[in-house]
């Protein structure tokens, strides 16, 4: 019947809005900003930086690789790449960034900067109250601002961190495996070698 989808939404809303006088389940609305709804664990507002351990500066996970940057539509990622480098969560020397902006009103979550990134470096955050009466400065997040702890990750996208960290001990482990492999054939190389110019002397030492 012509219009029978327009009735179903119309009966619905009369039934939530009749029902909400009489039951709360059937409230689509709270009294923010005291009340809130908990944010479910797939929004995303505007990127953030993971870092790990306790100092933002020594455990972000950037390399400063500027994927993002040239991939973000609206270019709105600023980076400077470090002049030298840290270690990264495998100990490996990298640069950092040591300028990281994002002008957050440019910004349009699409979350590509989250998708090409390949050191799970920056993840989408839910934080949107970020209102500023400064148009311009306020709204340009610097490193600092952006850097957050990888357990605030877990809060607020316990799945996906929980992923990321499996994906990264993996990682971890497969490098330490190698290293290693490498230093117990560099070990018996070396004895190997030691060993063969007593091997190649002449037996009762004879001169
Ligand atoms: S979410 Fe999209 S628009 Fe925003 S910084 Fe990332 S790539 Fe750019
Ligand atoms: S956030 Fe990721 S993609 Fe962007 S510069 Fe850092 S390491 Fe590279």
């Amino acid at each position: 019947m012509l219009g029978e989808g327009i009735l179903k939404g119309l009966a619905e809303t009369a039934k939530n809005f009749a029902g909400s006088y009489f039951s709360k389940e059937r409230l689509t609305t709270v009294q923010y900003p005291e009340e809130r709804i908990p944010q479910i664990e797939n929004s995303r507002v505007f990127p953030f930086l993971v870092y790990d351990g306790e100092d933002w500066q020594a455990g972000l996970r950037c390399v400063a690789c500027q994927i993002c940057e040239k991939e973000c539509p609206p270019k709105c990622i600023y980076i400077e790449k470090s002049e030298d480098k840290k270690p990264d969560y495998v100990g490996k020397p990298q640069h950092y960034p040591s300028r990281f902006d994002i002008d957050v009103s440019v910004c349009m979550s699409c979350q590509i900067c989250v998708e090409v990134c390949p050191f799970e470096a920056i993840k989408m955050d839910t934080e949107f109250e970020l209102a500023t009466t400064d148009r311009f400065g306020g709204l340009l997040h610097d490193r600092k601002q952006l850097a957050k702890s990888n357990e605030y990750y877990h809060r607020i996208h316990p799945t996906e961190a929980a992923e990321v960290d499996a994906r990264l001990a993996e990682e971890k482990a497969k490098v330490e495996a190698k290293a290693k492999a490498a230093a117990e054939a560099a070990a018996a190389k070396a004895a190997a070698a030691a060993a063969k110019p007593a091997a190649a002397k002449p037996a009762g030492g004879g001169e």
